[in-house]
């Protein structure tokens, strides 16, 4: 285990509000829809607005995600920003994101430096599988080369790292 953990989720629900942020790559579609059982155009005329050639969730009338009531609503189905989340690319690569995004996300640790956070985002991304290659349908903030240094460590994470 790290010394300093760099994030630990607080349920405060902050990084559900808002407009725009959540958006779907083919797979966050499929698996959404098999978890509410609906084919992919009932998927997407129901939860989902297609702006800049993206599909991405839509806020209900209190401006938070649509599966947002006192936690999520889909969270076995939920996309791949809302697992990723902080560990995005922009504050992993960038310190003055990384402050800026603790200021609205009290799980992330202030006393963690920022290597240390990008060093843990990049283990915690690697260990489930959500460090993507840049595409069409792939959010930007997945864009992260977190390449293993072994084979192992592809399949099972770094040594000393809680995946679970
Ligand atoms: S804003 Fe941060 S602490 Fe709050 S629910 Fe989201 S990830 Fe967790
Ligand atoms: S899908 Fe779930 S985790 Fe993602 S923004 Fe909506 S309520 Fe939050």
């Amino acid at each position: 285990m790290p010394s300093v953990i760099a994030f630990t989720c607080q349920r405060c629900g902050h990084c559900c509000e808002g407009v725009g942020g959540i958006v779907l790559s083919a797979f966050d579609l499929e698996r959404l829809g098999s978890h509410l059982k609906l084919d992919r155009n009932a998927l997407l005329e129901r939860f989902t607005e297609h702006v800049g050639g993206r599909h991405r969730l839509v806020t209900g009338t209190d401006d938070s995600c649509i599966f947002y009531a006192a936690g999520c609503m889909v969270h076995q189905a939920r996309p791949d920003v809302c697992r990723a989340w902080p560990y995005f690319r922009g504050n992993i690569i960038d310190a003055d994101s990384h402050a800026m995004a603790a200021e609205d996300c009290p799980g992330i640790n202030q006393q963690a430096s920022h290597a240390e956070f990008a060093r843990q985002g990049r283990d915690y991304l690697m260990a489930h599988k959500l460090c993507r290659s840049r595409g069409e349908d792939v959010p930007e903030a997945l864009v992260i080369d977190c390449i293993p240094d072994t084979p192992e460590e592809a399949e099972h994470g770094r040594p000393g790292f809680d995946a679970s």
